[in-house]
């Protein structure tokens, strides 16, 4: 029952360690795995609000330019100034910036009025076909105009966006449209040297859902109309968010910043792949749970270990308990049992007021049957008399044990005197039963001599004087010839102390 219990503590204490192992690298990870998350998402915010600012810086420079295009075609009117001083007049606050491609100002019919920029585009250019040159004539509120991305007729077909505003006459009406180009290539500039990881991407739409450009370049996506994916309508819808979503185009997760320019219809996206932001987190998870497993099956294992030894301590406990308390000749309970018993006894018998009996076995001229028949066939007697005593007792709680020599001695709890005498008589008699020869002894065989106390103790009963009287009773037995059984009543009067050891 005790080790029963220990051995649930055992188990419980085990279980709690294991279970704190598994919490606490669980805890870890996850605490870990949202300050990853949260790290990307700033990352990617940093990258994006920078790029932003690049491009509204830019794009600032080249309306300024288109501004004072325009400012300078009101100032010349319908004057002819020689080309030079004109050119100066459009284009003085034209900023040279490597960003920017070429700088046009067309009429009202689409044909080329003056040119700006690196190379010089031929004479007899006309746009009237160009996306941004339609949207200027129809509309004339439109403002600032973002151009889907076009081949540029000035510069040997490189893919550019135009950015353009409407010309008016004095009478408000469609006189023409100034277009300041910038070629892709520019705006991926600022696309490079981002630490985006091998499955990061940028993107910049119109805010109608066009894309722009994007990052890694890939021409054939270059002016899509997305607008209708719902992926992208997320995008338009706020200002600025950060999302995660499987791309529709490759299958990859990514986590997703996006931001609408302030003052351009532009919205700048940047993703992140969530295979890539969490692929040193998973290595650490990996190595983690191996050593949390790891430790549990240290734990699970040394509890097995531990109570296996528990056992076998036990078990070995037992045996030597056993093996103490073993007389190793009979294997009859020794002395130091008997002791045990008959006090337990003893005290059972004055809480219950219940009598107990006590019988001293002592067999019968045994110095001599040695003599005569050797020593070791003694033992064998000794033996067979041992187990005589064992099946003659029938009740659990009677004992019988090797008391010393060729002496043995019985407990029989709540056995009054007619009960002890009966079964002591059984003895003597299944003794004498066995016919072993012993021609040293009158009877020729081997016989025993019975003494028994009955008594019904008390608070201030002494032990040893139950013993004292057993042993007086086998010593009248003796005395009676050997092989009977005598009793503290039989022939009082002839008290006398024969055995030194009674005292026990
Ligand atoms: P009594 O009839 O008066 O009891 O005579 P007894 O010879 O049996 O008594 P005594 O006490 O004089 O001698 C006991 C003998 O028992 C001494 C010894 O030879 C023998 N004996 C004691 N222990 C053992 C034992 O373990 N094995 C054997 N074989 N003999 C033993
Ligand atoms: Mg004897
Ligand atoms: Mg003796």
């Amino acid at each position: 029952m005790k080790r029963l219990f220990s051995e649930v503590y055992l188990h419980l204490i085990a279980g709690v360690i294991a279970l704190g192992i598994l919490g606490i690298s669980a805890h870890t990870l996850w605490m870990d795995r949202q300050n990853t998350w949260q790290e990307a998402e700033k990352a990617s915010r940093n990258v994006l609000t920078s790029i932003a600012h690049d491009l509204d810086g830019n794009l600032e420079l080249l309306d300024l330019s288109l501004k004072g295009a325009m400012e300078g075609l009101r100032y010349l009117g319908i004057q002819q100034l020689p080309p030079d001083l004109q050119y100066r007049m459009l284009f003085d606050r034209a900023v040279s910036a490597s960003f920017m491609g070429t700088l046009l100002l067309v009429d009202e019919v689409g044909n080329l009025i003056a040119d700006a920029g690196p190379v010089i585009a031929s004479r007899s250019l006309n746009v009237a076909d160009r996306e941004y040159f339609i949207a200027h004539k129809e509309n004339n509120h439109i403002g600032l105009y973002v151009s889907r991305p076009f081949a540029s007729r000035t510069r040997h077909g490189d893919l550019s966006i135009g950015i353009s505003r409407r010309l008016s006459d004095s009478a408000g009406r469609f006189a023409g449209v100034v277009m300041g180009s910038m070629p892709l290539t520019t705006i991926n500039q600022l696309f490079d040297n981002l630490s985006l990881g091998q499955q990061g991407a940028i993107n910049l739409f119109r805010n109608d859902g066009v894309l722009l450009t994007r990052y890694p370049y890939d021409e054939s996506q270059i002016d899509q109309d997305l607008g209708g994916s719902p992926h992208v309508q997320r995008l338009l819808q706020k200002n600025s968010g950060t999302f995660d979503s499987v791309s529709p185009i490759d299958g990859v997760r990514r986590i997703i910043s996006f931001e609408r320019l302030d003052k351009y219809p532009l919205v700048l996206t940047v993703a992140l792949s969530v295979d890539e932001i969490f692929s040193a987190w998973q290595r650490k998870a990996l190595v983690l749970s191996l050593v949390t497993l790891i430790l549990c099956c240290a734990v699970v294992g040394l509890t097995i270990l531990f109570q296996r030894e528990l056992k076998r301590r036990t078990r070995a406990e037992t045996k030597l308990r056993r093996i103490a308390r073993t007389d190793d000749l009979t294997g009859l309970p020794n002395r130091r049992a008997f002791r045990e018993t008959f006090e337990r006894e003893w005290r059972q018998a004055i809480r219950s007021g219940s009598v107990l009996s006590l019988l001293f076995v002592d067999a019968d001229y045994f110095k001599s049957f040695n003599d005569r028949y050797g020593h070791g066939r003694g033992d064998e007697v000794l033996r067979a008399i041992a187990s005589t005593l064992d099946t003659n007792i029938r009740r659990p709680r009677d004992i019988a044990a090797r008391y010393g020599g060729e002496e043995f001695a019985v407990v029989l709890p709540e056995t009054d005197l007619a009960g002890a005498q009966l079964i002591a008589e059984t003895i003597r008699q299944t003794i004498v039963a066995m016919g072993i020869a012993h021609e040293g002894s009158p009877y020729h065989v081997v016989t025993a001599s019975i003494g028994i106390a009955s008594v019904q103790p008390s608070r201030g009963s002494e032990r040893a004087t139950v013993l004292e009287t057993a042993d007086q009773a086998l010593y009248r037995a003796k005395a009676a010839g050997r092989n009977c059984v005598r009793n503290f009543e039989d022939g009082i009067g002839s008290r006398q102390q024969r055995h030194p050891h009674a005292a026990a």
